[in-house]
């Protein structure tokens, strides 16, 4: 089948079988274009948490977010193109991991990352995404540890913005680690005029110099999309996975946007195509779930999240 094919044939049987399509900005641009939902992580899970009218949702992401909408979205199916879609960040750190640095350091308090398998989440206080880390950070308690994960990258970041002492944890994101304070530098040069948008996961987030660097904003892929949208500027230089461009270059046709070339792709995400998506939902596999037990003690912490804007 070509693509306008499968197109048909997808809309035909999603809506046969009530389901619900939810994909990350991060998605190839043809899934972007017949998904019901387009989001970042934080977006995607209320989206996941609050679908009343479908029987099945399908999740192009990867593998962490499937598991966050089967946690969050109440006994639903959730189906992925392809359950090989990993993430670095979430691979960097186990439960017995979390287990003996929750034993090494009593009484702190565990912040994660939505970037972490539900077993992680599953001993966390609280998560968080990149929309609202600065205010889950600040709804802690002062003068209580906090022990963030998995991100080093989002975790120096935090520290530098909320001035909080944390112990961070090792992992980073495959992608964003390639965008280091060098790069930042040479784009500003090669763009004098562009407003400079850096991902927190950003390898030169938790550097001192990048934040004092005129027209640089640290965003969520969400408040990137919106930053492009209501600035006034012509040019925008946009730190982070590149397919996002794609929704920013519909949205805004007459603006000008600049990527980090083939340093900002994701191999993971590009797993996902098209025809995937219809196998995915003819044979109503792969799915992804999370056992009860693990589920129960996981939407803690996602709920929490859920509850700071
Ligand atoms: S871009 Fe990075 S954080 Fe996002 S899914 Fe890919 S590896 Fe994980």
């Amino acid at each position: 089948m070509d693509n306008m094919e499968l197109i048909e044939q997808i809309q035909r049987v999603k809506h046969e079988k009530r389901v619900a399509i939810l994909a990350h900005y991060y998605s190839r641009p043809e899934i972007q274009d017949i998904c019901d939902l387009l989001g970042d992580s934080l977006e995607l899970s209320r989206a996941a948490a609050s679908l009343t009218d479908v029987d099945i949702i399908l999740f192009c992401g990867v593998n962490f977010m499937a598991e966050t909408a089967s946690v969050v979205s109440g006994g639903k199916k959730v189906l992925v193109p392809d359950n090989r879609a990993g993430c670095s960040l979430a691979e960097s750190i186990k439960a017995q991991d979390l287990i003996e640095w929750k034993e090494r350091n009593p009484g702190g308090v565990i912040v994660s990352y939505v970037n972490t398998t539900a077993d992680v989440k599953a001993y966390t206080d609280i998560c968080c995404t990149s929309s609202n880390a600065v205010k889950v950070v600040e709804s802690i308690e002062p003068g209580k540890k906090i022990l963030f994960l998995p991100d080093k990258n989002l975790g120096a970041y935090l520290k530098l913005v909320t001035g909080r002492e944390m112990e961070i944890w090792h992992g980073d994101c495959c992608v964003h680690e390639r965008f280091d304070s060098a790069l930042l530098f040479k784009m500003r040069e090669l763009h004098p005029n562009a407003d400079i948008l850096v991902h927190p996961e950003s390898r030169c987030s938790g550097d001192p110099s990048a934040h004092k660097m005129d027209r640089v904003w640290f965003y969520s892929t969400s408040g990137m999309v919106k930053h492009v949208e209501r600035s006034e500027s012509k040019e925008f230089v946009i730190l982070t996975e590149r397919e996002i461009l794609h929704q920013m270059r519909k949205r805004n046709p007459e603006k000008t946007l600049f990527d980090a070339g083939e340093r900002a792709i994701c191999g993971q995400m590009k797993r996902n195509t098209l025809e995937k998506v219809y196998q995915a939902l003819v044979n109503e596999s792969p799915q992804i779930s999370v056992d009860p037990e693990t589920a129960a003690k996981a939407i803690v912490p996602i709920k929490r999240m859920l509850d700071i804007l």
